[in-house]
């Protein structure tokens, strides 16, 4: 690893290796800079750990410019890492017309599979509502004219970020990354065929109204992630995540629909190269 490692990481002890699950998977949305991963050796180191334990690909997602330029090149450096590019919601004061300008470029490479994050976010306050309703408009509009899907972050906005879909006209496909509604919220996307993906969350012990919303999701809309190095899920909040770490989640989401954990890993791959477009890796 070079450079300064990254706030997110500093000071926290990795994750343990969890047991390998049979049936591969893809870690749906990740942020391998913010994991420390600053050159492609630590990209490869990572996606190393990760594979060891069934997690064969990752979508490493931009949250701001700087890390739009390097999810572009992280997803040149490795084979099964794609990228999405987009201006965090929390950043959407910087959506000036270079940034545009900048991010259709970037959002444009073959390697980038989905625009975003984008959408609201109400519980942090670096951007006003009405600058994010402009900024996620805008990232709708690009999806669309570029024909990827479109990845949302939804923090404490849920009828907003529904009601601007709506009113904008949504792309082909819209993934709500870290899903963290209830389970009529997650009848409503699956109603309108938004995809949902399940990060850590989902295997904490009072993760109530987000486990009955796990049950709902039908298997064509269903991906996994881990959102790393955020979201470490249970039995090791606290610690530092990483892809590798995403068989937890997995294992924890195949008990709650009541299924064999290799059924859920088949169902989810599939969702998730349909939805990004994937190779087999
Ligand atoms: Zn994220």
């Amino acid at each position: 690893m070079t450079g300064d490692v990254h706030p997110a990481v500093a000071d926290r002890t990795l994750v343990p290796a969890p047991e390998p699950l049979a049936v591969p998977v893809i870690d749906a949305h990740t942020h391998l800079d913010a994991c420390g991963c600053a050159d492609a050796d630590d990209v490869a180191a990572t996606m190393a750990r990760a594979a060891a334990v069934g997690v064969q690909g990752a979508i490493t997602v931009a949250d701001d410019l700087a890390s739009a330029r390097w999810v572009v090149q992280a997803a040149g450096w490795h084979p099964s890492v794609y990228a999405a590019v987009g201006l965090h919601p929390t950043r959407a004061d910087r959506l000036d017309e270079a940034a545009r300008a900048e991010l259709e470029l970037l959002a444009a490479d073959p390697r980038v599979v989905a625009v975003g994050e984008t959408g609201l976010d109400y519980y942090w306050d670096y951007a006003g509502p009405a600058e994010q309703a402009d900024a996620f408009a805008w990232h709708i509009d690009l999806a669309k004219r570029l024909g990827k899907p479109l990845m949302i972050h939804d923090r404490d906005a849920h009828d907003d970020v529904l009601a601007i879909l709506r009113s904008q006209g949504p792309p082909d496909t819209v993934i709500f990354h870290c899903f963290s509604g209830d389970a009529a919220m997650a009848a409503a996307c699956a109603d309108a065929g938004y995809v949902v993906s399940f990060a850590g969350p989902v295997s904490f012990r009072n993760a109530r109204s987000l486990v009955e919303a796990a049950t709902v999701v039908p298997n064509e809309l269903l991906m996994v992630e881990t959102d790393a190095p955020f979201l470490t899920p249970h039995p090791h909040r606290g610690k530092r995540n990483e892809p590798f770490a995403l068989p937890y989640t997995v294992r924890a989401l195949a008990q709650i629909r009541s299924v064999a954990v290799d059924e859920l890993c088949h169902t989810v791959m599939l969702t998730t190269r349909t939805v990004y477009g994937l190779p087999d890796l």
